[in-house]
């Protein structure tokens, strides 16, 4: 059996038993390779917008003698599946923009229908994706953070529910921060900072967040030498960032035991 890197295992675990999953730009079809193997999944769609890691997908599954169960295909987003394909959608490995049109595009194409749960990890823009399903009414589940080869990944699990819209609104609801500041600013932490890595954290989100933090301040340091007033006004808006960020931090340590 394949073995997965941290990062896709942690993928491959989100993954409901039994259901039959898309993975799109799934690159080498590693996870839905994996998926097939270990009997997680009876079936699997793997799709792929470029030429070659296209091939190399379709080798991936002849290899693993899965070409029965596992289709690969060639698309753009969600445009290879059709609706009722899949139960399961995942999407990795890019970033959280992309993501999101990739989601907005296929939901529009009725290419959601039938799906009922996604399981995500943007590398970059976690934020855009938790407006998306928030905005869609789809449920954050679950989320992860892990470190491997020096980077932090996180990854999310969401589910379609009636009552997703109620949910969330107690899931990013900033009451349980020991901070005084106002809702707007606690909502929008929740959804950089990712509201169940808040409630649980990790060293991995200490350490995102300090190199967040380290990147503002290089980006403040620059613009201070500039003599641009948008650049003062960008400046102000960074600073106040990092004080956010810097008081959630204090705050979620302040509470660790
Ligand atoms: N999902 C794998 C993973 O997490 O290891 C591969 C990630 S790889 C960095 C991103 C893949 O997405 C690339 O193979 C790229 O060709 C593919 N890709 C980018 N845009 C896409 C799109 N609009 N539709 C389908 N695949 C896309």
């Amino acid at each position: 059996m394949l073995k997965l890197s941290k990062r896709l295992q942690k993928i491959a675990d989100y993954v409901t038993i039994g259901a039959r999953v898309a993975d799109i730009g799934s690159d080498h079809a590693m996870l839905p390779v994996y998926l097939l193997q270990s009997g997680r999944c009876p079936s699997a769609i793997a799709g792929e917008l470029n030429r070659g890691p296209f091939e190399a997908a379709k080798k991936q599954s002849a290899d693993a003698g899965l070409s029965s169960r596992l289709t690969v295909r060639q698309g753009d987003g969600l445009n290879v599946l059709e609706s009722g394909e899949a139960d399961t959608v995942t999407i990795a490995g890019m970033g959280g923009s992309l993501m999101s049109d990739i989601l907005e595009a296929g939901r529009l194409a009725g290419k959601l229908e039938g799906v009922t749960e996604l399981v995500l990890q943007p590398n970059v823009g976690e934020e855009v994706v938790r407006q998306w399903l928030l905005k869609h009414h789809w449920f954050l589940t679950a989320e992860s953070i892990l470190e491997e080869d020096g980077k932090i990944y996180e990854v999310m699990h969401a589910v379609r529910a009636e009552d997703a819209d109620s949910r969330s609104s107690e899931l990013y609801n900033g009451h349980f921060l020991a901070l005084s500041f106002d809702k707007k600013v606690l909502y929008k932490v929740l959804m950089q900072m990712g509201p169940y890595l808040l409630r649980d954290p990790q060293p991995a989100l200490f350490k995102k967040w300090h190199h967040e933090l380290n990147k503002l301040e290089r980006i403040c340091e620059q613009l201070a030498g500039s003599d641009l007033a948008e650049s003062a006004v960008k400046r102000e808006q960074f600073l106040t960032e990092m004080h956010v960020i810097k008081e959630v931090l204090q705050c979620l340590r302040t509470d660790k035991p």
